[in-house]
């Protein structure tokens, strides 16, 4: 009888190392897939980093060596500036940070605004955080600006930013010279003060606009 015991015991123990090895091998493969994923995860994010690296490289570049003469500073009654371009906390105080795509220029509410470049409106609208909204595009650039005075407004001959205090008619399509008064500052969508938020894109990337204004004052000297 004894001896059964003894033998049913060790049955059992075998059994449960058994049990305990497929286990064991189980987290095994488990962290071994899991390693990979995380391998293949960071690999990724690098070669990400590094092509988004490379492309903002070349555009510096490319913004230090272009020509920026005939290109207007996009306030005419300029205060400050009041947000830079990158990582801020959220201005509205609620708790985070955000990236902030472009820079604040405050100016008086009502003030005018003018476009940086010569090119052509493609887009004339209202947003909920960027207000009213007109984007202009100059070759491979695009210049936004936001927070404007006024509705972007539908006729039948077709979008237009509807300012009528302004004097001004600025349809979409339209061709525009740099320098030339495209509307006027307020306080559209989420602002805590009159101000102009201005960005930029090249190639469909945003840039600082604090480097091409660098860019823009070196060339005048
Ligand atoms: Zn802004």
């Amino acid at each position: 009888m004894l001896n059964f015991i003894w033998l049913f015991r060790r049955e059992r123990t075998q059994q449960n190392s058994k049990r305990l090895k497929k286990k064991r091998k189980r987290l095994a493969r488990f962290s071994i897939t899991l390693l990979f994923v995380a391998l293949g995860l960071v690999t990724f994010l690098t070669l990400g980093f590094q092509a988004e690296k490379a492309k903002a490289l070349e555009i510096t570049d490319n913004v230090m060596r272009s020509s920026w003469r005939g290109t207007s500073f996009p306030v005419e009654n300029f205060q400050r500036y009041s947000s830079a371009y990158g990582y801020r906390l959220n201005p509205d105080g609620s708790a985070g940070w955000g990236f902030h795509r472009g820079i604040d220029i405050a100016a008086p509410a009502g003030s005018y605004i003018r476009s940086w470049s010569n090119g052509e409106v493609v887009e004339v609208a209202n947003y909920r955080l960027c207000g009213t909204k007109l984007v202009i595009k100059s070759g491979e650039w695009q210049h936004i600006y936001c927070h404007m005075k006024g509705r972007a407004a539908n006729s039948p001959q077709g979008r237009y930013l509807n300012d009528p205090e302004s004097g001004l008619q600025i349809w979409e399509g339209q061709y525009i010279r740099a320098g030339i008064r495209i509307g006027r500052v307020g306080t559209t969508g989420r602002t805590t003060g009159p101000h102009l938020h201005w960005a930029l894109k090249y190639d469909n990337t945003y840039v600082d606009p604090g480097l091409v204004l660098q860019a823009m004052y070196r060339q005048q000297n």
